[in-house]
């Protein structure tokens, strides 16, 4: 529980407004029908539906969101734990109803076993924007739940150069995906309890779970799901993340300049800030890049993005560089459908491997140290997790408590994936030491490499020995430059990375 708090609170104190539960919203105002609205930085906003604008240099971006997108709800009859049979165990307990839960949850209730899964806000559809490379939805047969995809990608690594990549991306249509887990969960027979679980008490064959309605639900496997707040995994190392912070708004715009067969991978050009010159050397230290999903000639998903930092860039500093980029590239914001503030921890120590409680998703180190993405890796795991927890279970052997979970969290991460991991945090650390030069570099090599490369590396395919040829290939593509400064820079990140990899074989 420890863990949980902790993390909130730094969270909470970096980014006070990133989770849902916190979001706070301009409030719309009596006689507030303002057609023309200039904001201080010259941008005009047109259909606002706000009387007055703020002194903030960010407020074209503090339009009313519809609260209806905000709260939306899955229309689902759920089928609840009932509180008074106190005295049933369920084989399966999944904490969290994310992407990562609900999988594995789905996986584990096909088999005939009894699940039941707890999240204060189990219809919730999802809050986030997921992104994913087509191919990666493809394998696993779930290209019904992309609602939009791209032919292609472009990045912009600055103002004369340019990489088209070939590779179709898509948007996860999110109630889709949410509602057919959840559907298949409840035709397997999932139970669901609305609540937070606030505590887990181990027995020798079986867990507690305390919920904060004072409801006691009972397990043989608990799965710890959560997300990044990590509510019950334990960690025994400093917990030192890098962040990937970004502010996005899905929009309705008058025109903008992208290419709607093509999404916006990174745009890390920063000419748009030659007017604020100390934004300009901010930016020059610590970069953002623009992402961009554009849907038609004029609604479009635009965020603004920090790849990662330590510590994280505020949030209100990432809005005011997107406000003079929209500017910049002559996108005026008619209104806004929705907005995500994203705050990614990436890297720091894998959770205390192995220990009672089994993890997935978030809370289990599963996100990309290098770059943020996991929905794809995650849902890819969920069977591995599964049948797991379905083979410990169906044994003969009759395994339970801390041996069942050993054997869960072995094939979660095995050594392979945690020599990956560690090579991903190695790119991370490399990342974290380059400023806007180093990064446009690095970038225009990477995207110069194999497709084999590239795609592997961003879609976690690549293991060890393909990772060092990867590691070659890049140095090779690099510039003069480029390859002093990832010599330079470099150097300490690997030493780590080699230390990390010995210490962590002699346990195997
Ligand atoms: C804004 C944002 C955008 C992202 N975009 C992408 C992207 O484009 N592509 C990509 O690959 N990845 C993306 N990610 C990263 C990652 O894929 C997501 O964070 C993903 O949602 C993680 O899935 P999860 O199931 O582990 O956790 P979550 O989706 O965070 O779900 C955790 C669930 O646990 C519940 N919960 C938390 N604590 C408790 C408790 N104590 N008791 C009961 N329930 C609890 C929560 O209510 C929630 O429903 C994004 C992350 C963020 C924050």
């Amino acid at each position: 529980m420890d863990t949980l708090l902790r993390t909130h609170n730094q969270l909470q104190l970096l980014y006070p407004l990133q989770h849902h539960e916190f979001r706070i919203r301009p409030k719309k105002r009596n006689g507030q029908n303002s057609q023309h609205w200039s904001t201080n930085t010259g941008l005009t906003v047109l259909k606002a539906s706000i009387s007055s604008s703020t002194a903030s240099g960010s407020a074209v971006l503090e339009l009313p969101v519809p609260e209806a997108k905000l709260e939306e709800n899955l229309e689902f009859e759920l089928p609840m734990y009932d509180t008074s049979k106190t005295g049933v165990t369920f084989d399966l307990v999944v904490v969290g109803c994310g992407p990562a839960g609900l999988a594995v949850a789905q996986q584990v209730s096909e088999a005939g076993l009894s699940v039941c899964s707890i999240d204060p806000f189990p219809k919730l559809v999802w809050p986030n924007n997921y992104g994913v490379w087509v191919d990666e939805f493809e394998a696993m047969d779930l290209l019904d739940c992309l609602d939009t995809t791209w032919s292609g990608a472009v990045v912009y690594i600055d103002d004369n150069s340019e990489k088209s990549l070939d590779r179709p991306y898509g948007r996860v249509n999110r109630k889709q995906l949410k509602s057919k887990m959840m559907g298949k969960c409840v035709s397997n027979g999932v139970k669901f309890h609305q609540a937070k679980v606030i505590k887990v008490i181990h027995e020798e064959t079986k867990s507690l779970l305390i919920c904060n309605d004072g409801v006691t639900v009972q397990a043989t496997v608990v799965l710890d799901a959560t997300g990044f707040s990590r509510s019950l995994v334990q960690y025994d190392k400093p917990y030192n993340p890098g962040y990937q912070v970004a502010y996005g708004i899905l929009a309705e715009v008058e025109e903008h300049p992208f290419d709607v067969d093509k999404m916006l991978f990174m745009d890390w050009r920063d000419t748009h800030l030659n007017s604020n010159q100390q934004l300009k050397e901010k930016n020059s230290k610590i970069p953002t890049f623009l992402y961009a999903m554009p849907f038609s000639a004029n609604r479009i998903f635009l965020e603004e993005t920090s790849l990662v930092a330590r510590p994280g860039l505020m949030i209100d500093d990432i809005k005011e560089r997107m406000v003079l980029r929209l500017k910049h590239l002559g996108i005026k914001v008619l209104t806004i459908e929705e907005d995500e503030r994203c705050v990614i921890p990436m890297g720091g120590p894998l959770p205390v491997l192995p220990q009672r409680v089994v993890g997935i998703g978030g809370t289990a180190g599963m996100v990309h140290p290098s770059t943020g993405y996991m929905v794809a890796r995650t849902l890819a795991a969920a069977p591995i997790v599964a049948k797991a927890i379905i083979k410990f279970l169906e044994s003969e052997q009759g395994f339970s408590g801390n041996d069942l979970s050993a054997g869960v969290w072995k094939d979660l991460w095995p050594i392979e994936r945690r020599r990956q991991r560690e090579f991903f945090c190695f790119g991370m650390d490399v990342l974290l030491k380059l400023d806007l030069p180093g990064t446009r570099r690095f970038f225009s090599a990477f995207f110069d490499l194999e497709p084999r490369y590239w795609h592997g590396f961003l879609s976690s395919r690549l293991f060890l020995p393909e990772l060092i040829s990867f590691g070659l290939s890049l140095f090779s593509h690099a510039s003069n430059v480029s390859r002093v400064e990832i010599m330079a820079k470099g150097t300490g990140p690997l030493v780590n990375m080699i230390n990390n990899l010995i210490q962590d074989g002699d346990k195997d």
